[in-house]
């Protein structure tokens, strides 16, 4: 197996995060974490307990390569909180991962999970690497290799991993069989996004799709709009992008754009979503020469006029520079981070609603958390209990962020994170800190 051309090769190779500059969304995030943080009078030494990580650990990670040389990589993990429970975050591989990267999405995953009342703290990892570099041997001897070297760190009690960048359902079935062999047992609840055969949940697949079109039929009851009546714009055509079309075309919105990475399409009359998705699997996930809409460019299909506006492809889509342009009246945010700080304000101002990702998108880490529940009962749920308890939990936790924006006269997102920061800093105070 170690010749074999690696799983992480192109197409599924994803280019490397943010970068930390003013538009980025780590800035963001901090921003957006200050005002909360404001807003609630948090004291200074709350706000610093919450900016600061509870553990932070680098490794490195030596693995024989094919030709027999050896290689060290660096590898990361950092909890950021685990006042709430377990972290739970995931696992990136990326040629310029480092450790303030990590700091940050582990942040980010205590505020997501805190907002959809997980029981879980926040963590992510990381290790450097080209993974189009290596082989499939390669890889799982340097997946496993990190896990051995975390050991202490990893387990279904304290922190348990889950897909990201770059890693796929194999690597977290070595992670798991890694783990297992050292505790003596299947310890198969100590990561998510396994494969079914190994543990995983049915469902999990669409789930952060299917939440965010939850929010989204949430987000447009407020609003007195219908979905039968409603236009939808799609960015991005991968796993969240096109599970958001597609159920949006199946409520019987018109999805009137859709782009991935080669481009954008748009027909007034709507596209034939099933038909665009049948497209792209048979031409190797791609919707190049894809016929069922009129070309444009991405930055077109942002400003197209609808109801909704679901960018679900990558970060900083939306910035101060097109945030004037646009004309949605609801943008789910699908991918992570795709509004920067300043284009929040701007859309605002033009009373678009934005539900904020760590809302809109949290549907991923709830079935995470349901693969958790699963594992440790030894009771596996039918696909349809799954998608009914996340329906419930993302439209539980829509409602309980649009009231708390109502209360403070915030936006949405300004909600998300006071309601998050709250939860997780009360509990803290609760708690009390060991001395
Ligand atoms: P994916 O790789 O399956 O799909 C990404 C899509 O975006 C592809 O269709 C790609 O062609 C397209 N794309 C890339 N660059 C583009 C560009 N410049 N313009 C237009 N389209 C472009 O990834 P995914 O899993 O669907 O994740 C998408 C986003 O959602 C990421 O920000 C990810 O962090 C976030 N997210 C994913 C999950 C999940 O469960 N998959 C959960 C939470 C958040």
């Amino acid at each position: 197996m170690s010749s074999q051309p690696t799983s992480l090769s192109s197409p599924f190779y994803k280019e490397p995060g943010p970068k930390l500059d003013a538009e980025s969304p780590f800035e963001s995030m901090m921003e957006r974490f200050r005002f909360a943080s404001d807003l609630l009078g948090l004291d200074e030494g709350m706000f610093k307990y919450l900016s600061s990580p509870v553990k932070q650990v680098i490794v490195s990670i030596p693995v024989i390569m094919d030709d027999g040389r050896i290689e060290v990589f660096e590898g990361y993990r950092v909890i950021h909180d685990d006042v709430l429970g377990p972290a739970k975050g995931g696992i990136r591989y990326a040629p310029d991962v480092n450790i303030d990267e990590v700091k940050a999405l582990a942040a980010w995953m205590t505020w997501k999970c805190a907002v959809v009342n997980v029981p879980f703290g926040g963590g992510k990892g990381g290790v450097r690497c080209d993974p189009r570099k290596l082989s499939m041997g390669e890889l799982e001897r340097l997946t496993r290799r990190y896990t051995a070297a975390l050991l202490d760190v990893f387990g279904p009690d304290q922190d348990i991993p889950a897909p990201d960048m770059n890693t796929n359902e194999q690597v977290m079935a070595w992670i798991m069989d890694t783990y297992s062999m050292h505790a003596r047992k299947t310890v198969t609840a100590v990561v998510t996004g396994k494969p079914i055969l190994l543990g995983g949940s049915k469902g999990r697949k669409e789930a952060t799709g299917r939440g965010v079109v939850t929010t989204v039929l949430a987000a447009m009851g407020k609003m007195g709009l219908t979905a039968n009546r409603s236009t939808t714009v799609v960015q991005g055509f991968g796993n969240v992008g096109s599970v958001s079309a597609v159920l949006m075309h199946e409520l019987g919105s018109k999805v009137i754009g859709i782009s991935d990475v080669s481009g954008a399409y748009f027909n007034e009359d709507g596209i034939d979503i099933p038909a665009a998705l049948a497209y792209s699997r048979s031409h190797g996930n791609t919707l190049e020469g894809f016929t069922g809409g009129t070309p444009i460019s991405n930055q077109e299909l942002l400003e197209l006029e609808c109801d909704v506006l679901i960018p679900a492809a990558k970060e900083d889509q939306i910035n101060k520079y097109n945030a004037p342009n646009i004309k949605a009246r609801i943008i789910a945010e699908g991918a992570n981070g795709p509004v920067t700080a300043n284009a929040d304000k701007i859309l605002d101002d033009k009373g678009i609603l934005i539900i904020p990702d760590i809302l809109a998108n949290a549907g991923g880490v709830t079935v995470s958390y349901f693969e958790w529940v699963q594992d440790r009962q030894g009771y596996f749920w039918t696909e349809e209990r799954v998608n009914r308890r996340l329906n419930r939990m993302m439209r539980d936790a829509f409602n309980l962020i649009y009231g708390v924006k109502e209360e403070y006269g915030i936006t949405l997102r300004q909600a998300a994170y006071v309601y998050a920061i709250k939860k997780v800093a009360d509990t803290l105070k609760m708690r009390g800190i060991y001395a």
